[in-house]
């Protein structure tokens, strides 16, 4: 069986599980002494260590190696999306990092009406390294929030391409070519964008772009961008 993989929040050459992760890999993956077990930080690489002791205090490993990852996208994407109601962001944050993204924000705009605090930001980084975990990433993607579209594009500025996914456009037939170089991608909330917003994102030198003839709930426009934006970059084949 492969080595289960678990999270710490820093590296060393003993480390110390959280309590979380020790109740859950003594009483559910019944790991004991001498187990091989796989500990990443989130940044990109990833260790094989030793379980060194299994205890009520919790579980401590030893590491031995540094292994390389390769399972990180050679493309830099970057999503934008409005913040959504429920566990809607939840299910867009996880999704965005199986597909591979490297850095997620999340904003409010003119038609949002879910809110943002700490806490609900807490849960999504949680999401993202609980997500990256299981499809087996290295590294977990940034995730922050920002009060306006405006900082959220300014955000952006420095990506190759900048697309701007908005529901009014006409669907063109153009599609989305790869362009070799980074990827900032802005998906809107339920609401939708105004065409304010629109002009604005043009202004700071964002492309327009159609999803096709129907309109999208958020997240399915989220995943399906981030699908199409993978695949353009060889990354889902
Ligand atoms: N409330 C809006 C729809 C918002 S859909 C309305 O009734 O028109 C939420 C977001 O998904 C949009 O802001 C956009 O970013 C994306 N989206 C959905 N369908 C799309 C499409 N056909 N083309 C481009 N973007 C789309």
């Amino acid at each position: 069986m492969a080595p289960k993989r678990f999270f710490v929040e820093e590296i060393a050459d003993e480390v110390v599980l959280s309590a979380q992760e020790s109740r859950h890999a003594k009483n559910v993956l019944r790991l004991s002494e001498g187990d091989e077990v796989i500990l990443f930080d989130g940044s990109g690489k990833e260790y094989s260590a030793v379980v060194t002791r299994a205890d009520r205090q919790g579980i401590t490993a030893h590491v031995v190696r540094e292994n390389a990852s390769d399972r990180e996208p050679k493309t830099d994407v970057f999503l934008l999306v409005g913040a959504l109601k429920g566990d809607k962001t939840e299910l867009v944050v996880q999704k965005a990092t199986e597909l591979g993204v490297t850095r997620i924000g999340v904003f409010s705009s003119r038609f949002c009406s879910a809110y943002m605090n700490e806490n609900k930001l807490e849960r999504l980084r949680r999401v993202a390294r609980e997500a990256a975990k299981q499809c087996l990433r290295a590294s977990v993607p940034q995730v922050e929030y920002f009060d306006t579209l405006e900082e959220a594009l300014a955000a952006g500025k420095t990506y190759d391409a900048k697309l701007f996914a908005c529901e009014f456009l006409p669907a063109d037939g153009r599609g989305i070519a790869d362009t070799g170089g980074s990827v900032v991608a802005v998906v809107g909330s339920e609401g939708g964008f105004s065409e304010e917003e629109y002009e604005l994102a043009e202004t700071l030198g964002y492309a327009g772009v159609s999803l096709g003839r129907r309109i999208l709930r958020a997240e399915t426009a989220a995943i399906a961008l981030l699908a199409v934006i993978m695949y353009e970059a060889g990354e889902l084949r």
